[in-house]
């Protein structure tokens, strides 16, 4: 393992909290919601210093991901930015972020008068980062925990005793559990981010690590089409309140009550 574990998530939190380096950033949006603009390069926002929110959410827009038909430079982004594992087996997978049909996803939401070509999309999923996190009110350990000053729905590794009720209890699939020992299984090992072990669930953190030293998640660098923004849903002058209110959105299963903090554009 490259890093201590505990130290890492420690250094996340205080920096989230603004106890560390300089003044907080308030916002980190980068794209403009009408235009793919491929010309502005996806760089750090902030010089190194914590990215700072209240509660933290993004936006998918799907008419911009959609665009890039196939496209999965998030998910490849993401998964070799956290040591993810690629396992041949497919009911051994470990996934933080993966593109899913649409009415898998909205099962519930896809009607079908919607434009043929999002009905027959596949579109990227992850943790929701509920606000009412029902994998949260489960763990009978605190490994998962909801982050008080920004809303992140958080793992410690090092806590979770692999009873899996975090995963019974989500309703989106969004957490993977380590059936094997993932090290042999990934390509190229990030000494920057720890590694996990055989016997733990993991899943998508919003990137706390690189908020921490004031980058923008990895999936939102990484799309070309700027389809994902991320922003404080609490600072009523972000991205991502612009983008709610000029667009209608829908989020996953709204009807459970759990509050996803993930907002598609359709
Ligand atoms: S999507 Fe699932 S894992 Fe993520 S916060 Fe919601 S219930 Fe928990
Ligand atoms: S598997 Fe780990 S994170 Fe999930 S409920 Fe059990 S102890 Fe908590």
């Amino acid at each position: 393992m490259g890093i201590d574990r505990r130290k890492f998530i420690k250094a996340s939190g205080l920096a989230a909290l603004g106890l560390v380096s300089a003044a907080p950033v308030r916002l980190f949006g980068q794209h403009d919601s009408n235009m793919v603009d491929t010309t502005t390069p996806a760089s750090p926002p902030s010089d190194g210093k914590p990215l700072v929110g209240n509660r933290w959410a993004m936006i998918v827009d799907l008419k911009k991901c959609l665009h890039e038909e196939g496209c999965t430079d998030c998910v490849a982004a993401c998964h070799l930015t956290h040591n993810v594992p690629k396992f041949d087996n497919p009911k051994d997978e470990i996934k933080w972020i993966w593109k899913e049909g649409f009415h898998g996803a909205f099962h519930e939401l896809g009607h079908k008068h919607l434009e043929e070509h999002i009905l027959h999309s596949h579109v990227p999923v992850m943790c929701n980062h509920c606000d009412s996190p029902p994998c949260v009110k489960v763990c009978p350990t605190q490994a998962t925990w909801k982050r008080e000053q920004d809303g992140i729905v958080m793992m410690d590794w090092h806590r979770c005793i692999g009873c899996r009720y975090c995963m019974a209890a989500c309703p989106y699939g969004s957490r993977s559990f380590n059936w094997r020992d993932p090290r042999p299984h990934i390509d190229k090992i990030d000494p920057n981010f720890p590694t996990r072990e055989r016997g733990v669930v993991e899943k998508c953190t919003f990137c706390d690590e690189r908020l921490a030293v004031g980058k923008l998640p990895s999936c939102v660098e990484a799309c070309k089409a700027k389809a994902l923004v991320f922003g404080d849903l609490e600072d009523a002058e972000s991205e991502v309140r612009a983008l709610l209110a000029e667009h209608y959105t829908i989020r996953r299963k709204p009807g459970l009550g759990t509050n996803p903090e993930i907002y598609y554009i359709v």
